[in-house]
Parts: structure tokens; C-alpha cells; sequence
């Protein structure tokens, strides 16, 4: 395979304390990571040649580089030195948003997409992300679309129970004040150990996030049919191009098979959220081949499950180290089942639509693999 994407992680720093991911890092802190052998000796910041990561890179005549952290842009002189040095088909970042404006233009516009994580309104987002940031992360947009910047500009939501998804996303696509290229959400589920009691998950899936995603696809077929645009909510653009192309799916945010992760010390792993995971070391750039990395996939209970070929596993990490038991997981599952009915329902208009012109299956195209976990 060749064209493969690989996650750069510059550090492992962070300088928000968002509520789902710093917060629960401390409550999990003791908690048992089970049979896997941690690297407790990963450095904070990247500390390989990028000399090193340019030979690396070269044996890949197509890759693509995805700036992402912690917080990438408190590595900005690495950012600059990688693009200055190393040949890519694309760089694109995944960040906070909260540093753009200290690119100079002549990078930021050379980015294919930028992954802002934002939650939502600005109520929504400073909830979870701090008060104030909504703000600074909606000018900086601003700032960098007036420098030039014509890229794709991803809205990268991480959902808990204070989401309405469906007035969210509607209100994300229509605020004159931003345009957002495209959206991605993720569910916070299955990543910690010790959340789950202590949350409403399953009352919030089954009222709340489950019916909205009913209404969200009612919605996105609606404005395919009135405005002939298919918006680019990538959940439910990436399933819907299978269902038309009749395709199965591997693990469709692609890691361990077309996307992969460079810790800050070159070791080579399957997503950016195993760095340390030592068991699942593949090789380090120094003396590995990006085209011949071995390929990890999901296992039980995905691998027996009916709709791994649509949903592909969802999340590989989650998979491996079952941080929800069973039961509790299964309520995700029920989440990836309701989508994919959802979408499953909607695919005899959307071909209608295909058929008489309005949209074109063109429409339905996206970068795959490009960051986006596409199962939220
Ligand atoms: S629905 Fe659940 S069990 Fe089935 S493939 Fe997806 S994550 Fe795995
Ligand atoms: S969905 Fe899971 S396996 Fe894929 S990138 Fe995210 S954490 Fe990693």
C-alpha cells in the first residue's frame, strides 16, 4: 500500500485542561491499565532527527503528515523545520486552534485540512474547554481564512451528555460568524477506566444522542434534496459512500493498516493514542519501512460482530484495552447500530437523488483515513 498517513506526535503537552480528557486523565490516574506494558520513558516533546524522518519518509512517495499532540503547535519550530524539510502529499494538524495565528500564512496555507477541536456553540465549548476559548479559537479561524487560508477547516466535536448533537451541528453549519468546511464528532466512551459509573451514559445515548442522530440524518438527506449539497458530516458521509459503493470497511479511522503514529522518540505505532503501549511497538523510523509496517487490527468482540463490515471496528485502542466492560460498550455499539440503520434507511432516496441528478456520488468523496475516527 503506498500513500500511507502518519500521525506526528510533537509532544505530548497540552495547555488546556478540557473536561473529557485532562480531568479524567487524573481520576484514571490509578487506575489498572491491565496486562500491557507501559513505556514510562516516551519524552514530552519530539526529540528525533527530522533528518531521520525525511529519510524515513522518503521510502513513501505519497505520505501524508498530520501535525498532533498534545497540543502540536507548542512545537511550532518543528512544525516549520518538518515542513521545511521533509516531502509530503499533504500536512494537515490536528490542535486546539488557540496557536494558529502564530504560523506565518506561508504554512498555515499550506495545511490541506485543519482539525480545530470545538465543541459546539460557545457555551458548549467553554463548558468543556474553558472559558474564553471559543472566542480565541473562532477569531484565530477568521484570521487565518483573511490571510488566505482556502483549506478544509474540520469543527472536531468530543461529545458528552451536556451535547444536543442535533442542534449543535445545525448550529455549526449555519453561524454566519464561522463557516466550518466539514464536521467530526467523537463520543467520549470506552476511553477511560473509571468513568462510567460515575456518568448518565446510557440514559444519554438512548434519549438524547441515539434520536438526534435519527433527526441529523433526516436533516443532512433533507438538504441534499432542497440545496443539492452534500454537507460533509463525516460519520455520515464516509458510511453513506460505502453503503452506495456496497463496500465493507477495515477499522475506518485506519490505524494499524493506512494510518499510523510516530511517537516523539520515532517509535512507530498503530494510533496516537498507544503512544507507550509497548506491546504494539512496530519498528522505529530509523530502520523501518513506511510500506511494510505490520498490520494490527480489532479483534473480539468486533471481529464475530454483524456489522463490522459498516461500522469497521469503531476504535482500535478501545478495543484492545476494553477500558468499559462488555455491557457498558455495548451501549456504543448501540450508537454505531442506530447510525448505520439511520443511514441504511435514508439510502433509497439518497440513490433517487444519485439517479435524477440533484447530487452526484463525486459528492460523497472525502481523504480517508485522514484523522477523522468517521465511527463516533
Ligand atoms: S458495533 Fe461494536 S462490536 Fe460491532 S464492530 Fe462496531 S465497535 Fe465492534
Ligand atoms: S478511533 Fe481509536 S484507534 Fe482510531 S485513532 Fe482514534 S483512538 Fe486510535
Amino acid at each position: 500500500m503506498s500513500g500511507l498517513l502518519f500521525h506526528l506526535l510533537l509532544t505530548t503537552n497540552c495547555d488546556l485542561k478540557c473536561r473529557y480528557c485532562y480531568g479524567k486523565s487524573c481520576d484514571d490516574m490509578d487506575a489498572d491499565f491491565g496486562d500491557f506494558t507501559v513505556d514510562y520513558g516516551v519524552p514530552p516533546e519530539i526529540n528525533y532527527d527530522i533528518n531521520v524522518l525525511k529519510q524515513f519518509m522518503r521510502k513513501d512517495p505519497q505520505p501524508v503528515l498530520i501535525f498532533y499532540g498534545g497540543e502540536p503547535m507548542l512545537c511550532i519550530d518543528k512544525i516549520r523545520q518538518i515542513m521545511d524539510t521533509v516531502s509530503a502529499r499533504q500536512f494537515n494538524i490536528q490542535t486546539n486552534g488557540l496557536h494558529l495565528h502564530q504560523l506565518e500564512p506561508e504554512y498555515v496555507n499550506r495545511f490541506t485540512s485543519i482539525f480545530v477541536s470545538l465543541d459546539g456553540d460557545q457555551k458548549l465549548t467553554d463548558y468543556y474547554r474553558g472559558n474564553g476559548i471559543y472566542k480565541k479559537v473562532t477569531d484565530n479561524l477568521n484570521l487565518i481564512r483573511k490571510n488566505g487560508y482556502t483549506g478544509e477547516i474540520i469543527a472536531r466535536m468530543t461529545l458528552m451528555e451536556q451535547t444536543d448533537i442535533y442542534p449543535q451541528i445545525r448550529w455549526l453549519l449555519n453561524n454566519p460568524d464561522h463557516s466550518f468546511s466539514s464536521i467530526h464528532w467523537q463520543l467520549d466512551a470506552g476511553f477511560w477506566k473509571t468513568d462510567f459509573p460515575k456518568r448518565q451514559f446510557k440514559q444519554w445515548v438512548e434519549h438524547s444522542y441515539n434520536p438526534q442522530i435519527q433527526q441529523l440524518v433526516q436533516y443532512w438527506v433533507d438538504q441534499m434534496e432542497t440545496s443539492g449539497k452534500v454537507l460533509k458530516l463525516y460519520p455520515l458521509l464516509a458510511v453513506m459512500q460505502s453503503l452506495l459503493l456496497n463496500e465493507q470497511s477495515k477499522l475506518r479511522c485506519g490505524s494499524g493498516w493506512a494510518n499510523y503514529s510516530i511517537q516523539t522518540n520515532g517509535t512507530i505505532i498503530p494510533c496516537p493514542a498507544m503512544s507507550g503501549m509497548k506491546d504494539y511497538y512496530l519498528g522505529h523510523i530509523q530502520d523501518a519501512h513506511p510500506l511494510q509496517l505490520k498490520q494490527v487490527f480489532v479483534d473480539q468482540p468486533c471481529s464475530s460482530c454483524t456489522i463490522l463490515g459498516e461500522c469497521g471496528g469503531r476504535c482500535l485502542y478501545a478495543n484492545i484495552t476494553k477500558q468499559w466492560t462488555l455491557e457498558q460498550y455495548g451501549l456504543v455499539c448501540k450508537t454505531v447500530q442506530n447510525m448505520v440503520e439511520s443511514l441504511k434507511s435514508a439510502l433509497p432516496t439518497v440513490n433517487a437523488l444519485i439517479e435524477n441528478k440533484t447530487i452526484s456520488l463525486s459528492d460523497f468523496w472525502h481523504l480517508k483515513y485522514n484523522s477523522c475516527e468517521v465511527i463516533p
